[in-house]
């Protein structure tokens, strides 16, 4: 089968010929229907994050597809179930796992991190329980819900006990994982006001159709001053920073009101000076992807139409361009591999 690896940081991804693997016991062969391109690749292509166990290495954490074949103790799934496929894996449960909160237990054993991922035909699932039934989603649609939009249901949710009606939301940088940022914002809180942030005229616009009161050009204005006059000095209440510099981290922390959360998610590899003149009871905190049962209501969020991803649909051999276009901040929402040419892949949908 193809499958798009990383054969030396800093170059683009190589489309190689490797072995279509073999699933026995709970394992299952996935036929991946789309594989999400997210940011965090760039930093692991660029050995920015250095995680990849060796190399060649095939990326790919955002998955969703079709069963293709099963191992013998499998078991409540059938060939051609469409499915996502939930990538915290761990392959020795501790108590985070125990507890649901798989993404927490070790990150070098997640898929495209620690496990060929999905730029690839096809993906081998260690186990049947990291797949979740998609119904009448498609792959193609699902397959950034499993990342791009899981870490931001976290993160938001994480704000709810600072909010009140009234208050105020940030969201920095509003790419991939921060559009959908803007559509939790927007259904989990709906008494709060959304502010969106970001250096790109293009996604400012987006953030306003998906419901952002008011978006700030972090180059043209300065957003700290901005965030206080439209909350009239208070500051926001809840600010989730999807990009992760010194400057983003900087500014979520000076725009943060008393007793606000400010999650940061973005891993640009900012640093931030922590000093105790803030005397505001604010509170600081990360956020990690997300757990099983997250990516379970995320899902049927967007069965029952309340979230909307918006995706480019590129092939094996479009894949670097892409990454390319995504460093460089020309993918509108999603860029999403979509490896076989399968009716879905020319079907209708929310596109570029
Ligand atoms: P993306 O490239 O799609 O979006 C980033 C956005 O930030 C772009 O719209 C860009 O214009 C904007 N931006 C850049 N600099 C900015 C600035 N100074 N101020 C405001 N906006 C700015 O990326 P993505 O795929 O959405 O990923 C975002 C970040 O989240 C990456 O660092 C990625 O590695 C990280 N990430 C973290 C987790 C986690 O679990 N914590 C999960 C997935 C991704
Ligand atoms: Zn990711």
């Amino acid at each position: 089968m193809r499958a798009a690896q990383v054969v030396a940081y800093g170059k683009p991804l190589e489309i190689r010929e490797v072995p279509v693997p073999e699933p026995h016991g709970e394992e299952v062969l996935v036929r991946i229907g789309g594989a999400g391109l997210c940011h965090s690749d760039l930093h692991l292509m660029h050995g920015e994050i250095p995680l990849l166990p060796s190399l060649p290495f095939t990326l790919g954490h955002e998955n969703a597809g079709w069963v293709e074949e099963m191992g013998e103790n499998v078991q409540g799934f059938s060939k051609g179930d469409a499915v996502a496929v939930y990538g915290g894996w761990s392959e020795k449960p501790d108590r985070f796992a125990w507890a649901g909160q798989e993404q927490l237990t070790d990150i070098r054993k997640w898929v495209g991190i620690g496990f060929p991922g999905g730029y690839a035909e096809y993906l081998l699932v260690p186990s049947y329980r990291y797949l979740l039934p998609l119904g009448d989603l498609s792959p193609i649609e699902a397959a950034p819900l499993t990342d791009a939009a899981l870490t931001p249901y976290r993160a938001v949710k994480k704000l709810l006990p600072s909010l009140y009606p009234g208050s105020t939301v940030v969201i920095i940088g509003v790419g991939g994982l921060g559009q959908f940022g803007v559509q939790f914002a927007r259904v989990l809180t709906p008494s709060c006001q959304v502010i969106a942030i970001d250096v790109d005229s293009k996604k400012l616009e987006i953030a306003r159709e998906l419901g952002a009161d008011h978006v700030i050009h972090g180059r043209e204005e300065d957003p700290v001053a901005k965030v206080k006059s439209l909350t009239g000095g208070e500051g926001a209440q809840g600010v989730v920073d999807f990009v992760g510099s010194s400057a983003t981290m900087t500014q979520a922390w000076n725009m943060a009101g008393r007793q606000a959360k400010v999650v940061i998610v973005g891993l640009a590899g900012g640093k931030l000076e922590f000093t105790t003149k803030v005397l505001n009871e604010a509170e600081l905190t990360t956020s990690v992807w997300g757990s099983q049962v997250e990516l379970s209501e995320v899902l049927e969020l967007a069965r029952r139409g309340v979230i909307r991803p918006r995706i480019r649909r590129v092939r094996f051999e479009e894949i670097n361009e892409a990454f390319e276009d995504l460093a460089h901040g020309r993918i509108e929402g999603r860029a999403v591999l979509v490896p076989h040419d399968t009716l879905e892949n020319a079907a209708t949908g929310p596109t570029q």
